[in-house]
């Protein structure tokens, strides 16, 4: 079958979930027995989203490949279960800068260079690139930002001529919000019929539109917007707000857009996607009453986007544990010695959260110190780990001057150091250690039992590293270096055997648990967070 293009846009205001519906519907046609990917483009000028503070935008995603992505990409992995790569995620920055090195390098043969033609077809190539794999029956492509937006307007330009190009291999889907006002009592379909204008405007006309809202839309508004619209009145789906993200495939299908989908792109639909796994999934999370009550210490808790694939990666373990996730965040720079009893000692388990530079340090080690001496299970990850590690040489090894030397570059006790391949690096943009790597566990550990293995790769996301000198005076105490990488011998998971669940991984497994395929370390902590619980209950 000829590759399919769907393209997402979205309308109104931007935080509608546009990357949710494009990860539902790849997930329906996944179901379905498709071959399909989702890539989505920003329109911001950073070449990628890895210099970005989680304040802009929320988490920094990470592909295998190594390349810092949109938290959309987390979304499309759990949803699908198919790994994304560098070409899933494409940026304004990006492509300004292919055209430019281009330019330099003389390619465009004296031409002048301009937004259209040039940037529209490094586009258009960017777009094609999944496609003309061959691996894909669907390539779905969410365009970010809001129709209307100056800053979008070459990657709409550029979906207005595919879409030219491609005729009936592809068609656009027109995301929208219906706002409820409480006044009036009354939902409004203005903006959606002025969004949808701004985008005929552009020469594109949606076959599909889909209404985010917080009540139900009636049959007749949907009619009267379809008509406005120059869109089927089937063609007029919406999407209500849910308890979980989860249940929006299944909502969707009920209104039968993936039939409406395929049916548009020429494809005839067969019988119905094989959901049951994810219908399982879905049931555990309804019948899970009893709380598993994990704290979260990290110091951008008022974001709840920051560390989304960990609230993710925990909602799964929970569920598959049949429990239902309680997340307390803790702010790091909130928590001291003194006040860790309180804010601690109802968790189950408690995570130490990844992170850069100094604000909230001390306050990881108050909560790691705590969790150690009261034995809860305690899960550190990348700059968490890295904080075990200091918490462990200060007050166990009586190095009390220990730290990283990304927080204190002349402490002798370096027991976290950069990296030797960072030491050379000037530009911070895509330069730390990135995507996956092989990690090798020790036969025995906590964290080879978890795995059921003892060979494993995982995503990494850092310049810092357990500085092997200091690896013996670790063990001898009881801090177990049981994951290293085989090449480098760079230490990669710790662990005290013996807690009932204490240890830290250097990557992020995080980026690496769906709905269909959970993590095993974050199982295993969830597992041990229950029965920490039972055992105190
Ligand atoms: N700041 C630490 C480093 O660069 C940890 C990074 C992280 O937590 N992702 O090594």
């Amino acid at each position: 079958m000829e590759t399919k293009y769907i393209f997402v846009t979205g309308g109104v205001v931007s935080s509608l979930g546009k990357g949710i519906i494009s990860a539902s519907l790849a997930c329906l046609l996944k179901a379905r027995g498709y071959r399909v990917t989702i890539q989505k483009y920003d329109p911001y000028i950073n070449i990628d989203p890895g210099t970005l503070n989680p304040y802009e935008h929320g988490e920094c995603y990470v592909t295998t490949d190594g390349r810092e992505t949109d938290l959309d990409l987390g979304h499309y992995e759990r949803f699908t279960n198919v790994r994304t790569t560098k070409a899933n995620n494409v940026t304004t920055g990006r492509i300004y800068q292919n055209v430019i090195d281009k330019e330099r390098r003389g390619d465009y043969l004296g031409k002048t260079v301009q937004i259209i033609p040039h940037i529209t077809d490094e586009i258009k190539r960017n777009i094609m690139l999944l496609g003309n794999t061959g691996e894909y029956d669907f390539v779905i492509t969410e365009i970010g930002g809001v129709v209307g937006d100056i800053e979008s307007l070459p990657f709409l330009e550029a979906v207005r001529q595919l879409r030219w190009d491609m005729g009936a291999d592809s068609i656009c889907v027109h995301l929208t919000y219906v706002p409820y006002l409480h006044a009036a009592k009354e939902l409004k379909t203005k903006p959606t019929q002025h969004s949808v204008k701004r985008l005929q405007e552009l020469g594109i006309q949606p076959d599909v539109l889909i209404l985010r809202t917080e009540h139900d839309i009636p049959s007749g508004m949907r009619r009267k917007i379809a008509q406005f619209c120059n869109v089927a009145p089937d063609a007029v789906f919406q999407s209500i707000d849910l308890p979980t993200i989860y249940e929006v495939p299944v909502a969707m299908h009920h209104q039968h857009l993936d039939e409406v989908i395929l049916t548009k792109l020429g494809v005839t639909p067969q019988g119905e996607p094989h959901m049951a796994p994810w219908m399982a999934f879905l049931e555990k999370m309804h019948k899970a009453e009893k709380p598993v009550r994990i704290g979260l210490v990290g110091k951008y808790v008022e974001l709840q986007d920051a560390y989304k694939s960990i609230n993710e990666a925990l909602l799964q373990a929970a569920t598959y544990c049949d429990r239902k996730l309680d997340l307390h965040y803790i702010h790091s720079e909130k928590i001291d010695d003194a006040n860790a009893d309180a804010l601690l000692a109802g968790m189950d388990g408690v995570i130490i959260a990844p992170g850069f530079g100094q604000r909230g340090i001390e306050g990881k080690f108050s909560a790691l110190k705590w969790c150690r001496e009261h034995d809860v299970p305690t899960f550190g990850i990348c700059l968490g780990m890295q904080c075990m590690v200091i918490e462990f040489a200060r007050n166990v090894l009586g190095l009390t001057d220990a730290n990283s030397t990304e927080m204190d570059p002349s402490t002798p006790n370096n027991v976290i150091d950069l990296m030797d391949e960072q030491k050379s690096i000037s530009n911070m943009g895509g330069t730390m250690r990135l995507g996956a790597y092989d990690c090798r566990l020790k036969p025995g550990s906590l964290a080879a039992e978890a795995y059921g293995s003892t060979e494993v790769s995982e995503r990494h996301r850092h310049r810092f590293e357990f500085n092997s000198d200091f690896r013996p005076r670790f063990e001898n105490a009881g801090m177990q270096c049981v994951g290293e990488n085989p090449q480098t011998h760079l230490v990669e998971v710790v662990e005290i055997p013996g807690k009932r669940w204490y240890l830290g991984t250097q990557y992020h497994p995080e980026y690496n648990s769906t709905v269909l395929s959970p993590n095993p370390l974050f199982l295993s902590f969830v597992k041990a967070a229950v029965k920490y619980s039972e055992d105190r209950h």
